[in-house]
């Protein structure tokens, strides 16, 4: 059996009835064995910047240092936090974690799947709370709860709740007969990177209706029988991408310029062999996108 999408499957425990127990998230980040999972802006920390191992740091030990702590989860008898060094600068930030702050997708897939679950988790809660600072009711300032997983208005009249967002894309490999639909995002206009087609669930709509809209718009192609394959997280920054397979109903092509660069019909032959990277690329071995497609080749 296949493991599962990159950053998925990660075997933390949240502790989602924990959160509430102040005293409690306190007690833990005094315990010498509470590690803190620090995240500067959108970055990771690593042990070096050509050796991707994650780098942790034991909590106590940086109690006097400024920073949200937000609550990850135990395992093994081990509590991690997300700890946010965004306001230092770059080199304060690293000096005081004695480590090199790296964008995660840079360092995989050579990192470890349970560490790359474990960053990319506390990536995405970091960048939600430097993106929540004010309430979206009032206007009024924020502040923290539940361990970093809520946070509060703190204006009296209104004291409204804002929980992590996560936003649904749907991504999607289109087949045809023994050909499957592969296009050239306008984002790598220079790379031939060959990927599924995938776009963001608009409110009102169902992840089916998404799918088929998506494709429509992107590629003019009319599909039915679309059914779910597998999910990942992707907070880069804030998605989960819901993949799916479909079958289009004809096989012309009618591209939406300002997203697609190209697009075509590949069978698994071609899928198969070795070509050269300036000539085409399937997508990142970590991705959802690169899942769908192998799947398919393998007939799963
Ligand atoms: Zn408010």
């Amino acid at each position: 059996m296949k493991p599962p999408n990159y950053y998925a499957g990660l075997t933390l425990d949240r502790g989602s009835m924990l959160r509430r127990d102040a005293a409690l998230m306190e007690a833990l980040l005094a315990r010498p064995t509470t590690r803190l999972v620090p995240v500067w802006r959108t970055r990771n920390l690593f042990a070096a910047a050509n050796e991707p191992a994650a780098r942790t740091l034991e909590a106590p030990a940086l109690a006097g240092v400024e920073g949200l702590r937000v609550y990850l989860g135990s395992e093994d008898g081990v509590a991690y936090f997300a700890f946010d060094l965004s306001r230092m600068e770059e080199a304060e930030a690293q000096a005081v974690a004695g480590g090199t702050f790296a964008d995660l997708r840079s360092v995989n897939p050579s990192l470890d799947r349970r560490d790359g679950g474990l960053l990319a988790y506390a990536r995405g809660l970091v960048h939600w709370h430097n993106r929540h600072g004010f309430c979206g009711v009032c206007g009024a300032a924020t502040t923290t709860s539940a361990g970093g997983h809520v946070r509060v208005c703190t204006s009296e009249s209104c004291k409204a709740e804002h929980f992590p967002r996560t936003d649904p894309a749907v991504i999607m490999l289109v087949t045809h007969g023994d050909r499957c639909l592969l296009a050239r995002s306008a984002r790598w206009p220079t790379i031939p990177m060959h990927s599924t087609l995938a776009g963001f669930v608009e409110p009102g709509e169902s992840l089916e209706d998404a799918v088929a809209r998506e494709v429509k718009e992107e590629v003019g192609v009319d599909v039915v029988n679309v059914r779910y394959h597998s999910s990942q997280p992707w907070p880069f920054p804030a998605s989960i991408m819901l993949g799916f397979t479909a079958e289009a109903r004809g096989t012309d092509i009618t591209l939406d310029d300002e997203e697609i660069v190209s697009a075509g019909w590949f069978d698994r032959g071609f899928l198969r062999r070795e070509h050269h990277p300036d000539e085409f690329r399937m997508p990142r071995i970590d991705s959802i996108a690169r899942r769908l497609i192998e799947d398919w080749i393998d007939g799963q």
